[in-house]
């Protein structure tokens, strides 16, 4: 049992699931999966899914086959996908422990329409415009010309991934439906999987068989620069170390990128970039204390982040600053640091002591 003392990441399970439940209820054509790749966004796949199933959650993805077999015990009978597809040699273990390989390639089709793999459900990724995995508009034309493999696989969905779908007006994503609608009329029968979080707010032509969101279960914004729909779900909070007084003109930090204005009182916090906590911040961000916005000095550093708390006299020495929670977004965190929200999530590091409420 470790003292909660330094720096604390809270994961409130039960609003992941609330979260959950929301974006089911948008999604009335199929079931909602859980995208619990990357330890869950960083909040812990091991609490996350069960948290998800419990909540009715049936089937999820992950991106690599041993996130998938961490989970296998956990999620009886539920569907588990690997996003990334099965590496030669690794067939053994999907059949071993019933995972589902989501194929994106003709080599992964050649080698899983044989008749040891066949009979095994698989996913089948169809391309329409990432150009990172997925099968091509040449591949698929090479399918229809000859589908006698295509036609031993035991396909349990063919899906597609949307490049552009927290922008919805731009023209990328009906064009690719329309791509997606048309690759699909090789497959008659066979469900299909399109949206992801974002997706699940484009409306009617996105609608599908089996939704997989992730971001917004975790709380990100789905819609961005609108009213954000999702719970939040997490609070990472840091202890103030130290309160230092300086003079008009010291400076803080490596390289000395800030100077005071004025007499200052400078508090330590115990977080820094090998925590996660982005170096993008250095200048620029803020913490929360009493609802009120504390100033980020100087560099972040690698285990430690400055504020000025000046205007705060009640800040002392173990002091909590919310840095994510009430009052501070995670996009928030985000569009401070230059990045988005899944980067700040999922690189949350392995030095908070987490704890889940349920
Ligand atoms: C990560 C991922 C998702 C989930 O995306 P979110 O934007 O987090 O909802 C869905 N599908 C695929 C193929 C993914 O790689």
């Amino acid at each position: 049992m470790t003292a909660t003392e330094g720096a604390v990441l809270e994961i409130d399970l039960a609003a992941i699931a609330a979260n959950w439940r929301s974006l089911a209820a948008r999604h009335p054509t199929g079931p909602v999966a859980g995208v619990v790749k990357a330890d869950a966004y960083g909040l812990g796949a091991t609490r996350v899914a069960p948290a998800l199933f419990a909540a009715g959650c049936r089937h999820f993805f992950v991106a690599h086959l041993n996130e998938a077999l961490a989970l296998r015990p956990l999620l009886p009978g539920a569907m588990i996908a690997v996003l990334n597809g099965p590496l030669p040699g690794t067939e053994p273990a999907y059949l071993t422990h019933d995972i589902t390989p989501v194929l994106g390639a003709r080599d992964a089709i050649a080698r899983w329409s044989q008749p040891d793999l066949a009979p095994h459900p698989a996913i089948l990724h169809i391309d329409t415009g990432m150009n990172r995995l997925g099968l091509d508009a040449h591949d698929i034309a090479a399918l229809r010309a000859d589908p006698t493999q295509l036609a031993r696989l035991t396909l349990r969905y063919v899906m597609t991934h949307l490049v552009s779908s927290e922008i919805p007006d731009d023209p990328e994503n009906l064009r690719q439906a329309a791509a997606f609608a048309a690759a699909r009329t090789l497959f008659p029968g066979v469900p299909h999987s399109t949206a992801n979080s974002s997706g699940l707010f484009l409306g009617p032509r996105f609608a599908s068989d089996l939704a997989r969101p992730g971001a917004a279960l975790y709380g990100i914004n789905p819609t961005p620069g609108l009213r954000n729909p999702m719970q939040p779900t997490i609070r990472l909070r840091a202890q103030v170390l130290q309160v230092r007084h300086i003079a008009q003109g010291e400076s803080v930090g490596y390289n000395a990128t800030w100077r005071a204005a004025r007499p200052s009182r400078i508090a330590t916090a115990c977080v820094g970039y090998a925590d996660g906590w982005p170096r993008s911040l250095s200048g620029r961000g803020h913490a929360i204390f009493d609802a009120r916005a504390v100033p980020l000095v100087g560099r972040v550093s690698m285990d430690l982040t400055t504020y000025d708390v000046t205007d705060f006299p009640s800040i002392a020495p173990g002091a909590w600053l919310d840095l994510i929670g009430p009052g501070i977004p995670i996009d928030a965190v985000a569009d401070a640091a230059e990045t988005n929200g899944y980067e700040i999530l999922t690189r949350l590091g392995a030095r908070y002591a987490r704890t889940w409420r349920a």
